[in-house]
């Protein structure tokens, strides 16, 4: 089934699976290494990307490639590439563009693991990351220069909950020739997709949401149709626009296939090999089928979260995008369906640094976890845990103090989880 005149909810249940003589319902697992060749001829033309098919699954399986399929009809796009973790995905969507003596420029509200691929892994790859303020969008264009090769943001961050202006980060990127890459990882394909507002390739952490029961480490690439022509004789781009001496001069721009992915597979994960495994695959491609009952459900309980700990004595604020007073509402409504927010939400008790701690040993329901997006509650008091290495000041800078407390709001009865937070903020 391939149409994109499909609504969501369909695509997510039936793109990219074409049941086989089997006839099986749910998606088989195809646990194999390698594939067999009818004959030399055309093992030789597979190689020469002459004919698609399968190799060796460090490259394609047919598994993953009905993910692959699904998450590029959800975003919108032209293509999708899976791979072992959403960090590899973000790794190999910079190091697609990027190589020494280059330089990306990066929202300054990101996951914490980006933050620190970009300012100490990427580097000592002789790549530079400028970070912009993602809340001054007057920060950004004077970064650009010949050398920067990607724009990286998330649409909803993780874990300070700002909202990216998209349409204005893409009018910037298309002025300068430069590829935007965004995370939407807590957004899910479900409520955004940045594409529509000019992103070039969205990358996923399908570990959270998508997978949705925290069974999983999985990641994706999506890249939107029209890339090749952006690339095409862009300066930005030579290694696009001049043959690959890796693979026997093969010119990216000459082949016609969406090109950003295709790189990704035919040179990033031949060499590198975060290769997602096809029963993660399976596990994702489960999550996917009820991403949108559970994001709305998520959102809605976030949502009520958010107003019973606006209303709470020993709350100091709230951060929440679904809440009117929040400086990302009017962001919310225009980027986001039905203005829903995903299922995190971040506060500051009337307390100290202790205090945050001991609420979060007083709850029962949530659990003391780093992940999000399970369907299980959970909190955590990131200036004691996630954002323990930073110092007072870059803390600041990211928006986390001493008493913030960050909820990754689950699918349990939303009064049972509000109950859980009364009794804990009961000091
Ligand atoms: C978790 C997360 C990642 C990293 O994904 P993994 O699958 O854990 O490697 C990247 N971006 C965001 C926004 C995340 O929440």
């Amino acid at each position: 089934m391939s149409n994109t005149q499909f609504q969501k909810e369909t695509l997510a249940i039936h793109e990219g699976y074409v049941r086989d003589s089997q006839q099986t319902m749910s998606v088989p697992i195809y646990q194999s290494t390698a594939y067999a060749f009818d004959n030399s001829n055309q093992a030789g033309a597979r190689f020469a990307l002459q004919e698609l098919g399968n190799i060796y699954s460090r490259l394609t399986n047919p598994t993953n490639e009905v993910l692959e399929k699904r998450l590029a009809s959800l975003e919108g796009g032209a293509s999708g590439v899976v791979s072992a973790s959403g960090s590899a995905a973000i790794f190999y969507s910079i190091a697609n563009v990027a190589g020494a003596g280059d330089n990306i420029i990066v929202a300054d509200k990101i996951y914490g693991g980006s933050t620190n691929l970009f300012a100490h892994t990427i580097k000592r790859f002789g790549i530079e990351a400028r970070v912009f303020c993602v809340d001054d969008i007057s920060t950004l264009e004077p970064l650009i220069d010949s050398k920067t090769k990607a724009i990286f943001f998330e649409s909803l961050s993780n874990p300070q909950i700002a909202i990216a202006p998209i349409e204005e980060i893409t009018q910037i990127a298309k002025k300068h020739g430069i590829i935007t890459i965004c995370d939407n990882t807590v957004a899910t394909p479900i409520l955004c997709n940045p594409i529509k507002w000019g992103v070039d390739v969205v990358v996923h952490s399908l570990s959270k949401y998508a997978s949705g029961q925290g069974s999983t480490i999985a990641g994706g690439i999506i890249d939107r149709d029209g890339l090749n022509d952006f690339i095409k004789n862009n300066p930005r781009y030579e290694h696009f626009n001049t043959p690959d001496p890796s693979y026997h001069g093969l010119v990216y721009t000459d082949v016609d296939l969406p090109i950003f992915n295709l790189r990704i597979r035919t040179a990033l994960l031949r060499d590198i090999g975060a290769t997602l495994s096809p029963f993660n695959a399976w596990l994702v491609l489960q999550g996917i089928e009820t991403l949108k009952i559970r994001i709305y459900e998520h959102s809605h309980n976030a949502y009520k979260i958010a107003q019973f700990l606006k209303s709470h004595q020993n709350v100091h604020s709230v951060s929440y995008p679904g809440l009117v007073d929040n400086p990302y509402h009017t962001l919310s409504k225009k980027y986001f369906k039905e203005g829903l927010c995903s299922g995190l939400v971040s506060f500051e008790i009337n307390g100290d640094f202790q205090k945050a701690k001991e609420i979060c040993d007083q709850t029962k329901i949530f659990s003391i976890v780093v992940n999000i997006g399970d369907t299980k509650s959970l909190i955590v008091h990131p200036a004691s845990t996630t954002h323990s290495q930073l110092s007072q000041t870059d803390l600041n800078k990211v928006g986390i103090l001493p008493n913030t407390i960050r909820l990754s709001v689950g699918l349990e009865n939303v009064d049972d989880l509000i109950d859980d937070l009364h009794k804990a903020l009961d000091f």
